[in-house]
């Protein structure tokens, strides 16, 4: 779908896979003017399709709009191009459990032109790959480097929007990361380098027992749709579910006193994942006994039975593509 000043959207097309073409001077390449969204359609019991809280990530969307100005795709049309793809696409939604579809929909500027200023011309499009199931071997926990050098996002920043240039800066410091053996980059504020924020492409959560708490949204790290959907099914299951602040030490002195009994990650990709290891400059140590804990292993199963209709929909978050 193409927007133009003056004109709004218009010229929605579904159309076979192929490269775009793009003049050198387009805008995006210079400016990095993207956003994107990430969201999978599962194959439901009954044959059916169903997307998970696609309204969500149309409001996401919009939001990163907002904060790179762009201009706001409606719900509606985000909705429909996503059904129009996953219908044209039902062959390549695979048949039951964890594999999905995924689809990535996403807008940049299609203005050419060299001055720095909002383009005046944009292009939305949604593509789609299947998904297999995350963990195929079994839930394993990963390792994670505490960034203490680079910060992701600061106050002020683009770390709330699903911005591309949030990812290219990020890059260095999965490099770092992996340099040190670990799988994944763990994000620290950007004033103090204490409270963490999330991980790589997830957030956080961190359990005491009962207790759950996970870092609050503090204008610099990602409203997960997952993590939002996990506060809610936490709730449902009888956790006491808190969202707070939590600084490195929180984390290395819950650890070794025993009252932080797991730590998972969270996201549309793996669902949930428990962290098994932290490592940083200064500390490293493993999270309780480094294996999947109880409470994610319960909260994985019932977020993702809720996700291929294995279990009933409490919250109405399936949303039927036919
Ligand atoms: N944080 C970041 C930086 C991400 O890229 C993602 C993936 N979209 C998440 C968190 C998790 O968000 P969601 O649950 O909506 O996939």
């Amino acid at each position: 779908i193409k927007w133009t000043e003056g004109r709004g959207w218009h010229e929605a097309q579904l159309v076979p896979y192929a490269p775009l073409s793009l003049d050198p001077a387009n805008m995006t390449l210079h400016y990095a003017q993207t956003i994107f969204e990430g969201l999978k359609a599962y194959r439901q019991p009954d044959g059916t399709v169903a997307t998970f809280r696609p309204e969500q990530n149309a409001e996401r969307f919009q939001a990163s709009a907002r904060r790179m100005a762009m201009p706001e795709l409606p719900v509606d049309l985000f909705l429909a191009a996503c059904d129009a793809l996953v219908t044209q696409d039902r062959a390549w939604v695979p048949g039951s459990g964890e594999a999905s579809l995924y689809l990535r929909p996403f807008m940049i500027a299609s203005e050419v032109g060299l001055g720095v200023r909002p383009a005046n011309e944009y292009l939305f499009v949604v593509i789609a790959s299947p998904a297999g199931a995350y963990f195929p071997r079994g839930v394993h926990p990963v390792s994670v480097w505490l960034s203490e050098e680079y910060v992701r996002a600061a106050p002020g920043g683009t770390g709330t929007a699903k911005a591309g240039g949030n990812y290219a800066a990020s890059l260095v410091a999965q490099a770092q990361a992996a340099e040190q053996g670990c799988d994944q980059v763990v994000w620290l504020d950007a004033i103090e380098r204490r409270w963490i924020e999330e991980m790589g492409g997830m957030n956080l959560y961190f359990v005491y027992g009962n207790r759950i708490v996970t870092p609050e949204l503090s204008g610099s790290l990602l409203p997960g749709i997952t993590r939002a959907s996990l506060l809610r099914i936490a709730e449902d299951l009888g956790y006491e579910v808190a969202e707070g602040r939590i600084s490195v030490d929180d984390w290395r002195e819950g650890n070794e006193d025993g009252s932080l009994t797991e730590v998972f990650a969270c996201g549309t990709a793996a669902v949930i994942t428990p962290v098994g290891s932290v490592k940083s400059a200064r500390a490293s140590w493993t999270v309780a006994d480094g294996q999947p804990g109880e409470v994610t292993t319960k909260l994985r199963k019932a977020l993702l039975d809720i996700q291929t209709g294995a279990a009933p929909d409490p919250h109405g978050w399936l949303h039927r593509v036919g």
